[in-house]
């Protein structure tokens, strides 16, 4: 027997329920708000490159800058626009120009509306196999855009809890005791600090030294691939373990897929991939190697595709961490998206810029990711937002 659609809704008593939950006026009013004027129904994504200055020189295991550049986008579409970003740290291999040559060559005028997110980004990652900071840039847009369509932000519209986003660290990269104890003073705010090791014992161990000497909040420990022996990375971790250290990151090489096994199968602390773990084809591979995986958008190609990482991880029970580039507060609001769902976040790529161009977004409140409940990813456009 065909039952109609309605007669059964009201007589599941579902009909009123549903309209209590979801007002559509309200959720077109709220949509409003983020319009500008009624414009053109074809997408249009415009670019301008921008260089993102640190406060502080960045050091990792294998490099150092003081500034990091950055590609801005931005997709209009019927009066509304969406904002979003490309960060190109050196290691990753793209550029400014390399992203620019990219998003040339992306065509949005070829779909009618921007709610075709699945079609749109598979497009977008057609278009080359690599540029996955270029194609965030475009998906991070889209996401803003058709949030603010629906007058919602996404881990709402996901139908994620933000009372469990977690507290995010701050960074201390590897650097004098003198600049660790003044950086670790800075870290204050924060109840979780990520410390970048990786080079010799003694400068490993004096960073996590200088540390507690100032302060005994839970430290997180990125070694960005520089330990290069099994057991000498296992007698770290039980030193690291003694003193408060929480997780450790990459610990050896991306390729060192055994002996990183075998690590995680001894280490007293969870074992996350950051560097080994760029897209979702790689999560199946890294299960049962690593305890966890750490998403960042611009090794992604973004929200699209990190909320099915999510989703992947859940099902094969491992740990989630969202991580960043040095990104303004757009690149950061949109990767803070998925934070309800993660044990980890190292959200403080906007904090450690010291020009970061829009307002707004997610904002670290007494050490938590805190998500904003404005449309898309929340942002304000300020003074110090590019024109283009
Ligand atoms: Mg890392």
């Amino acid at each position: 027997m065909k039952t109609d659609r309605r007669s059964f809704l009201k007589s599941a008593g579902l009909l009123t329920a549903a309209a209590t939950v979801i007002n559509p006026v309200d959720i077109f009013a709220s949509a409003q708000k983020g319009k500008k004027a009624a414009g053109s129904k074809k997408m249009e994504l415009t670019w301008i490159p921008y260089d993102a200055k640190m406060k502080h020189t960045f050091t990792i295991a294998n490099s150092s800058r003081t500034h990091t550049p950055l590609v801005l986008t931005k997709i209009t579409y019927d009066g509304y626009e969406g904002y979003g970003e490309a960060s190109m740290p050196p290691y990753l291999g793209e550029s400014q120009a390399s992203v620019l040559e990219f998003l040339k060559r992306v065509n949005l005028g070829q779909f009618s509306s921007p709610f075709m997110i699945e079609d749109i980004t598979k497009y977008v990652d057609s278009i080359t196999s690599y540029n996955c900071a270029a194609k965030a840039a475009v998906d991070i847009a889209l996401h803003d855009l058709v949030g603010k369509m629906l007058g919602q932000p996404w881990w709402k519209i996901w139908g994620w809890d933000p009372t469990t986003c977690p507290n995010t660290s701050f960074t201390v990269g590897l650097d004098t005791e003198d600049v660790v104890r003044e950086k670790t003073k800075e870290a204050a705010p924060y109840k979780v600090i990520k410390v970048k090791l990786g080079r010799t014992e003694e400068q490993d161990k004096m960073m996590i030294n200088t540390i507690r000497s100032v302060t005994d909040t839970v430290i997180c420990v990125d070694a960005n691939q520089g330990w290069k022996d099994k057991y000498y990375a296992l007698d770290m971790i039980h030193w690291l373990n003694e003193r408060n250290v929480n997780m450790i990151e990459q610990p050896m090489s991306k390729y060192a897929l055994d002996q990183t096994a075998w690590l995680t199968e001894r280490s007293p602390l969870p074992i996350i991939a950051d560097e080994a773990c760029q897209r979702l084809t790689d999560v199946k591979k890294l299960h049962g190697a690593y305890h966890g995986i750490n998403i960042k958008l611009m090794k992604c190609t973004g929200l699209r595709e990190a909320r099915e990482m999510v989703s992947l991880a859940q099902s094969l029970d491992m740990k989630l961490m969202v991580g960043c580039m040095s990104e303004t507060s757009c690149a950061i609001s949109a990767g803070a998206q998925i934070a309800p769902k993660t044990e980890w976040a190292d959200l403080d790529g906007n904090v450690l810029i010291a020009n970061d161009c829009f307002g707004g977004g997610m904002k670290v409140v007494d050490g938590k990711v805190t998500l904003s409940d404005a449309p898309g990813l929340g942002l304000e456009i300020t003074k110090d937002t590019p024109k283009f």
